[in-house]
């Protein structure tokens, strides 16, 4: 668990106060501010689509959700939107803070589902192919639009198993922050990896965009699809053959 010190908040506050901000009011160090000094310092990235638990205590989320409000009040006012009088309008700031950080883009701030992996190395273990649907909610980085789609997970099982829900909780969890569906899909095919030990690992996502939907070209029945295919998936035609078969017969089962 990585902390900030008094010393990183001065320097945060020093920093500010050194790109011309000579409010008088400006007085107060913000948490944001000291962790994005202290993940710059360490070359941590922290894009959109990055995870940055390691920096942040679960108690420290309070706090910021507190100013991520106060920079969308601002953000309102700039838009020239009455918080004060519209009665729709008055918890917008801190409700879109909550949304950010507890929701839209919770896969940013939580570590990683715990996957307890179970052994697979007996006789009869399983050896054959493992496809799992996942409902997938994202949002691009470009535009903050709903990403609404579904992840296809194969994996040819390796020496141990998790388990079957535990494809979706890791499929939600890179899918709730800030991506591109081509990101995305190489994210959750390297966190499967990771939690299941198979080299054997596929994935195709197919989603509808809000960026391409609700502006841009408007379009109603675009579908995007992307597919990350490594290991046997990858040089076995028999194998990637089999996994597209088995989303199709998914897609029979569960049409959307
Ligand atoms: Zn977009």
């Amino acid at each position: 668990m990585t902390t900030f010190t008094t010393e990183d908040l001065n320097n945060a506050i020093a920093g500010a106060e050194q790109q011309g901000d000579d409010d008088k009011d400006y007085k107060q160090a913000y948490l944001g501010d000291a962790i994005r000094f202290q993940m710059k310092r360490d070359g941590k990235r922290f894009w959109a689509g990055d995870n940055i638990s390691e920096y942040i205590k679960p108690e420290e989320r309070r706090l910021l959700i507190d100013e991520a409000a106060e920079a969308f009040e601002t953000v309102l006012d700039r838009l020239l939107i009455d918080r004060e009088n519209d009665p729709n309008s008055k918890g917008t700031a801190r409700r879109l803070a909550k949304m950010y950080f507890n929701e839209i883009m919770a896969g940013r701030y939580e570590s990683a589902p715990d996957a307890t992996a179970f052994p697979n190395d007996s006789e009869d273990r399983y050896e054959g192919m493992l496809v799992v649907r996942s409902e997938l909610r994202s949002m691009c980085s470009h535009h903050h639009q709903p990403v609404v789609g579904i992840a296809y997970i194969g994996i040819v099982a390796a020496q141990k198993l998790i388990g079957l829900s535990k494809y979706t909780r890791i499929a939600q969890w890179c899918a709730r922050r800030g991506t591109l569906q081509e990101e995305l899909c190489n994210d959750i095919t390297r966190e499967i990896t990771r939690a299941t030990g198979s080299s054997n690992v596929a994935v195709y996502i197919q989603a509808v965009h809000g960026c391409c939907e609700n502006r841009g070209i408007m379009a109603h029945s675009s579908l995007t699809q992307t597919t990350v295919l490594t290991g046997s998936f990858k040089t076995d035609p028999g194998a990637k053959k089999e996994f597209f078969d088995n989303i199709k017969l998914q897609q029979e089962f569960a049409p959307r």
